[in-house]
């Protein structure tokens, strides 16, 4: 499903450009516009939701493809080694800005 008023559908879709760094059938990535370490990506299901606390019980699955493809691209890109961080805000509290669900990869 998709929110038509979405920012990251619309990069789902390819209506908006980004730099996308990995995708397969479900999970797109790409780099984040602002970057705040070296390597700053986006892991987002293609399907919408708007949180993590919007995911319903039974698609909880959808966390465990996104970390798949985290370490499929930190194994891929080099550095599952000297490692990484990731990061989800959830709602305005958990400071994000951006309501569709998604996972900050960082690496220096
Ligand atoms: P959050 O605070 O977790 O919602 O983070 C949203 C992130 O999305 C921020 O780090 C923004 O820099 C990033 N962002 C917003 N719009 C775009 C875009 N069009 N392409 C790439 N990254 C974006």
């Amino acid at each position: 499903m998709k929110n038509a008023d979405c920012i990251f559908c619309k990069i789902v879709d390819k209506k908006i450009a980004s730099g996308i760094v990995f995708e397969n059938e479900k999970i797109l990535a790409f780099k984040d516009l602002n970057p705040k370490m070296r390597v700053h990506y986006l892991f987002i299901p293609k399907v919408h939701y708007d949180s993590l606390a919007h995911i319903p019980p039974q698609e909880m699955a959808v966390m465990s493809d996104l970390y798949a493809a985290i370490k499929q691209v930190s194994e891929n890109e080099g550095f599952a080694q000297s490692g990484y961080k990731t990061q989800i805000n959830t709602g305005r509290g958990g400071g994000q800005e951006v309501f569709h669900l998604h996972v900050h990869l960082m690496a220096t």
